[in-house]
């Protein structure tokens, strides 16, 4: 028999987590010519999320690994598919905003064997703030214009892979992750599913404006180097017109001799070109933030506690 891993990050998803386990128990019904394996990953909350996570692990199928601290939801989904054992992995909120009922969909798929994944991409935006909605179509704009790796509008991070898929996902070993990016990288074969965005279950949103907006810098980061070309390209126009300018102000100067004028002209370009430099300056130094945490080699997450433990206590 087949086994389907799924892999679920909770960061303070108390009101949710329970709801969860049902809906899933309601597919399995369905699909019972597959197994269903639950990994619950405890993304450092301060509530009651891990108690539970204890009280379902009694149940069959259903593990669950505890972080020492909260590392973020892409360390949650990386330690989920290291964890995961099944031939097929779905990642999936913890919210019920990635509908249960597609697995089956899914799931039939790919035993076609005419993909490697199947992924989903919520069609509207219904439901979200306007602001937030207007600077997210700008960003994947942006973020497809400058990086190679395709960046689906609207994809989530909920999608059934094959065993293969997985395992090229885990070979990126990088500290900085942007899975949307990293699957995207791997390649092979995708199906896209649509479908109209649902509200939580319960609970709120773990992403803050600014948090989102932190992470799209990152990401374009990870997934573009063309901020470090336009620094350099700055760089080489500033010059040629310092040059012309150069030129133009010798041949002045032997002409019409040398009064002294042009002292707020002066001020003007040196602010110009200290806010460029200062500018460049400041990509260079994303670029090398990034590659410092990455040398130091730090661990993507730490696990306090998992299944394992509480069997063993
Ligand atoms: N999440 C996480 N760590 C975090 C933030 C979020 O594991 O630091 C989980 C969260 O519990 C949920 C999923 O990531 O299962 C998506 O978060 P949320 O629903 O808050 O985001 P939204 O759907 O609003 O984009
Ligand atoms: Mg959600």
């Amino acid at each position: 028999m087949e086994k389907i891993s799924l892999v679920v990050p909770c960061f303070n998803e108390q009101e949710v987590i329970e709801i969860f386990h049902k809906e899933i128990l309601k597919v399995q019904k369905d699909m019972n010519n597959v197994e269903f394996e639950i990994i619950f990953v405890n993304d450092g909350s301060s509530d009651k999320t891990l108690e539970l996570m204890r009280k379902l692990s009694s149940n069959k199928n259903v593990r669950y690994i505890s972080f020492s601290r909260n590392f973020g939801k892409e360390a949650a989904m990386y330690a989920g598919l290291k964890a995961s054992t099944g031939d097929y992995v779905a990642i999936m909120d913890a919210d019920l905003q990635d509908p249960p009922a597609l697995l089956q969909e899914m799931y039939e798929i790919l035993q076609t064997g005419e993909y490697d994944s199947v992924a989903t991409r919520r069609v509207s935006r219904k439901g979200e703030p306007v602001i937030r909605s207007f600077f997210a179509k700008m960003y994947y704009k942006i973020i497809n214009k400058i990086s190679k790796t395709e960046i689906t509008d609207g994809a989530r991070d909920f999608r059934l892979m094959t065993r293969k898929m997985v395992n090229s996902v885990l070979e990126l070993t990088e500290y900085n992750r942007f899975s949307k990016g990293i699957f995207s990288w791997v390649g092979y074969r995708t199906k896209w599913l649509s479908y109209e965005n649902i509200e939580r279950a319960a609970g709120t949103t773990k992403w803050s404006f600014f948090k989102l907006f932190l992470y799209s810098l990152e990401s374009i980061v990870a997934f573009s180097t063309l901020p470090l070309s336009i620094a350099s390209i700055m760089g080489i126009l500033f010059c040629f017109i310092a040059f012309i300018l150069i030129a133009l102000i010798v041949v002045r100067t032997l002409i019409f001799g040398d009064p002294t004028s042009g002292w707020p002209s002066m001020v003007c370009i040196m602010f110009f070109i200290g806010g460029v430099q200062l500018l460049c300056t400041g990509i260079i130094g994303q670029y090398l933030s990034k590659t410092y945490l990455e040398v130091k080699k730090r661990p993507i997450y730490i696990v306090a506690e998992t299944e394992e433990d509480l069997k063993n206590k």
